[in-house]
Order: C-alpha cells, then sequence, then structure tokens
C-alpha cells in the first residue's frame, strides 16, 4: 500500500539528530564530586535552569547530569512549535487559572522574549522561523467553532487572521481544510529543537562553565544533614546544597513526581526534501511558511523544515502504555508510523509520490492539569519542574525559571502565584489510569467525529476539572 510502501526506507531516528551535526557526548561521572547545584536531566528545562542560574549568580557552581546524551529525552524529539503559551492553551489557561489568565500571558511574551534575546546574545543557531501557528478546521461544524474562537479573538485586539475555505486553500492546499485561523501574536514559531539543545550545552560547557556529565544516570537523592543533598548515580556520588529535578516524563525516585506525571508517547514521520515542483502542488514552503495543526482535540501538528521537509506528527497515534511504560521498545511502533503515513496521505494526496526520510517517538510528561507541576521539598534544597504535556518548548524555559527560583535563586513574586502553589492532582493508580485514558482518548476521537460535541464522558471529566481542552 502506498502509506507503508512510503515508509520502507525511513530510519527510526528523530529528525534533528543528525549524524553530521550531533556533538559527542561529554565523559560520564567517574568519581565523587561537589557542587552548589546539582541539575538532573539534559533537556530543555535542565538547561535553561543552568543558563538562569548563571544569569542570576553568575559565580554558581553547577552540575548537570544526564543519563544518556543532551537531547535525547522529549526537547530533541519534538515538533518544534515554539509558543508563548505556558499553561498548555489560552483555553486551559481560562479554564484552570482564571485570576491569573492576564499575568500568564505577560509572562509567557517576557519569556519568549528572554528566550529569543539568549539565542541573539550567544549566537545560537536553533533555525528559528517567525511562522505564528495557523489552525485548520476540517469539516464545517469545526469551521464554526473556530470561527466564535476568530471572533473573539479579534474583539480582544489579538492578531489573528481568517481564511474561508478558497483563501486557506491558497496558503496551504489540501482537500480537508475548510477553514484556517492563523494566530500571527508575538514571537510564536517553529525552531529545530535538537540544535537549540547543543547550542545551549555549547555555551554552558565553553562559556558559563557548567560541568556536563552524559551517560550518568541518577539512581537516588536524600538529605545529607539539615543543609546538603546527595545524589547516587552509577559511578559516583554528587554532595550539593540543592538538587533541580527535570527529568520530565522519566519514572523519577521522588514519589510526588512519579505521581503528578504519565509518560505519553507521540510519533512523528518526517518527509524527504520536496522538490520545487511537490511544493507547487500544496501551495506551501516558497512563499507561505505555515506552522500547522487541525482543529480538533486529537490533532496533528505538521510544519515545513528550512530545507523543506514537513514533519508530521500527534493524531490518533498518540499512546499511554500500561504502567507508565517508557521502555525503547515502544519506539518500534510500525501502525502508529503506518497510521500516520496514512493520514498525512489524506490530508495531502497530491503528494503521492513522497517518501518518508525519518520515523520517530518521544514521550510527553502530561499532568492532570495539562501543564508544567512545580514543587519544592527538604526545606528550599530540593526542586523539580515537569509535566509541560504538549507545550513545552517554550513553557520549559519558564519551568526552569521557577524551579531555581524556589531553590533561592533571586525568587520573586511569581513563585507565590496559584499556578505555582496550587497542587497538581495526582494520577488515579493502576488499572484505572490505564482505563481512564484509554476512555478518555476514545471519547475525544468521537467527540472530533461529532463537529467537536463533547459526549458524558468528557462532561463527567469537565465536571470533575479534569477534562482536556486543546
Ligand atoms: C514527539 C513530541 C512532540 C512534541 N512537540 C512539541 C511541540 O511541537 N511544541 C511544544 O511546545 N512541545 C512539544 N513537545 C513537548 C516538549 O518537547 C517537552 O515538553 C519538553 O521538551 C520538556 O523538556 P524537559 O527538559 O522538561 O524534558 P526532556 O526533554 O524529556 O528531558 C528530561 C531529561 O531527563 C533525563 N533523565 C531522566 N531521568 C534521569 C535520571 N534518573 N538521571 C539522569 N537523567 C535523567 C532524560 O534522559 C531526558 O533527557 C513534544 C514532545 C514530544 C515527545
Amino acid at each position: 500500500m502506498r502509506h507503508i510502501d512510503a515508509l520502507k526506507d525511513s530510519v527510526a531516528r528523530p529528525l534533528w539528530h543528525d549524524p553530521d551535526i550531533m556533538p559527542e557526548p561529554l565523559a560520564p561521572i567517574s568519581s565523587a564530586q561537589e557542587c552548589e547545584l546539582l541539575i538532573v536531566g539534559g533537556g530543555f528545562t535542565g538547561l535553561w535552569a543552568a543558563m538562569q542560574a548563571k544569569e542570576r549568580k553568575p559565580d554558581a557552581d553547577i552540575i548537570l547530569i544526564e543519563q544518556t546524551f543532551i537531547g535525547d529525552g522529549a526537547s530533541g524529539r519534538n515538533g518544534g512549535f515554539l509558543s508563548s503559551t505556558l499553561a498548555h492553551t489560552e483555553t486551559n489557561t481560562e479554564y484552570r487559572f482564571a485570576d491569573e489568565a492576564e499575568r500568564l500571558k505577560e509572562l509567557g511574551i517576557q519569556n519568549m522574549r528572554e528566550f529569543l534575546d539568549t539565542l541573539d546574545r550567544y549566537n545560537i543557531d536553533a533555525c528559528y522561523e517567525k511562522t505564528g501557528e495557523m489552525f485548520v478546521a476540517l469539516d464545517p461544524e469545526s469551521a464554526n467553532r473556530m470561527q466564535a474562537e476568530y471572533q473573539e479573538a479579534i474583539s480582544e485586539g489579538e492578531d489573528v487572521v481568517w481564511f474561508d475555505k478558497d483563501a486557506v486553500r491558497e496558503q496551504v492546499n489540501s482537500p480537508k481544510f475548510f477553514a484556517g485561523m492563523w494566530e500571527r501574536n508575538g514571537q510564536d514559531g517553529v525552531i529545530d529543537p535538537a540544535r537549540l539543545c547543543w547550542g545551549l550545552k555549547d555555551v554552558l560547557v565553553n562559556q558559563l562553565g557548567v560541568r556536563i556529565f552524559e551517560n550518568t544516570k541518577l539512581l537516588g537523592v536524600k538529605p545529607l544533614g539539615k543543609k546538603a543533598m546527595q545524589a547516587t548515580c552509577e559511578n559516583g556520588v554528587i554532595r550539593s546544597d540543592k538538587v533541580l529535578l527535570a527529568t520530565n516524563a522519566y519514572t523519577s525516585t521522588i514519589g510526588r513526581i512519579r505521581r503528578s506525571v504519565i509518560p505519553v508517547w507521540d510519533y512523528q514521520i518526517a518527509t524527504e526534501p520536496l522538490t520545487d515542483e511537490q511544493l507547487d502542488r500544496i501551495a506551501w514552503g516558497k512563499t507561505s511558511r505555515h506552522a500547522l495543526a487541525d482543529y480538533v482535540n486529537m490533532f496533528h501538528y505538521f510544519r515545513m523544515t528550512k530545507d523543506n521537509r514537513i514533519t508530521w506528527g500527534g493524531g490518533g497515534a498518540v499512546r499511554y502504555y500500561f504502567n507508565n511504560g517508557i521502555d525503547n521498545k515502544f519506539m518500534d511502533a510500525t501502525a502508529r508510523y503506518e497510521q500516520l503515513a496514512k493520514e498525512f496521505f489524506e490530508m495531502f494526496p497530491q503528494l503521492d509520490d513522497v517518501r518518508f526520510s525519518n520515523r520517530w517517538g518521544g514521550i510527553i510528561a502530561t499532568s492532570t492539569r495539562f501543564c508544567m507541576v512545580p514543587g519544592v521539598a527538604y526545606d528550599g534544597r530540593l526542586a523539580w519542574s515537569v509535566g509541560y504535556t504538549g507545550h513545552g518548548v517554550g513553557a520549559s524555559r519558564f519551568g526552569a525559571r521557577i524551579g531555581i527560583e524556589l531553590l533561592g535563586y533571586e525568587p520573586t513574586d511569581v513563585i507565590e502565584m496559584q499556578f505555582i502553589t496550587r497542587k497538581s492532582l495526582p494520577w488515579a493508580p493502576e488499572p484505572l489510569r490505564w482505563i481512564g485514558v484509554k476512555l478518555t482518548q476514545k471519547a475525544l476521537i468521537r467527540a472530533d467525529k461529532n463537529g467537536g460535541r463533547r459526549g458524558l464522558w468528557l462532561r463527567f471529566l469537565d465536571m470533575l476539572g479534569l477534562g482536556f481542552t486543546c
């Protein structure tokens, strides 16, 4: 079949993990170490935490450890959609943090400005493109719902553009598109996520003196007396004043983190670079460089890369595996990639000669509030920031800021906000957790087929404050 054949030569590796630019991993820890701040996890949260701790206290002695290599987690595997939202989406923000929505919006804009300033200051080339984000409705009912959202955005002075059926197909041509809503606010856009990880790593090690150890897994962490912490790794012990856990969806040794997030697998495929003639067929990539998502609960996200490939992820291929499954075997998910490829050709039947070069999966840390969950323990000596769900590329820099502020690095009144202090509900134990996620996924698919109308189960979750909103 067409979609299976198109995957035949694809390699099982994130497109972003280009062997030509991937840096050599730094040596693992091999002896006992001491430092002021230990950061565990070499994804965006860990890297941005080291960066911001150094900005606030240049002489801070920092060690960062990563169990495999920098950018091997979600941070080097995501879609690269960079947005200023801190609480997943505007709807989720209004739904859960209505009183603080305005402040969260301002903080998100500030976070994005500082994010991009840092890239400029250190000359980090993360292939950033200011594309905004375009939502596309796939049926008339969704187009009507999206139109209402558009009207509201306009009345609030947002920079949003509406495209009717013909207009949206002139921007990006799919026979499935009924309407488009292009949010052009602020600096939202796309990046190459692994280049960002490796650019941050380079600056931290070579300019700011942060010690990074790769292939170094944290096995456990505990208080050492009343003033210090002791972290045990495979080949050494690290004594530090403070510890930040930036381990996101990976099973944590700290119970409170373990219950606050679940690992949800998300899969992606990427095409080979499209020729000029193929780009003309879809009217995308030359003049319009939109980053897109379809306007449904189980949404696909798709974008162009600098060399005119399309990356395509999300949709019905997203999975939670029983008992917090994070084993690498879940990366090898033929059925998920075939589903993605099939859905790609349904969206762009004109590209029936296109082949896929890469396929990969990654784990998203999903909290019951569908956005970051920070926390602190041991009198401010251990903090964490995890659980950004599907929007962590920008928000993880803010999560890192919160993490270091909770550890006492120039704390501001931001850490007094309910967004930070209010506890997140823990996930139910198994098998309820698995059953609940399965039921919810099915209900979301059903709602998508019914023009977005939420059925009994979703309304029940909404009532409990556990409803997923995009
Ligand atoms: C397929 C996919 C697509 C996504 N698309 C987008 C998108 O387009 N836009 C967006 O905003 N967000 C997206 N996200 C979410 C986003 O990537 C994450 O929210 C973000 O990268 C989280 O960063 P992090 O540093 O907290 O976690 P991670 O990048 O997962 O980093 C955690 C690190 O901790 C390490 N670690 C864990 N345990 C230990 C231990 N015991 N010892 C040492 N190290 C340890 C891990 O190896 C890992 O490298 C996507 C996620 C996935 C998986």
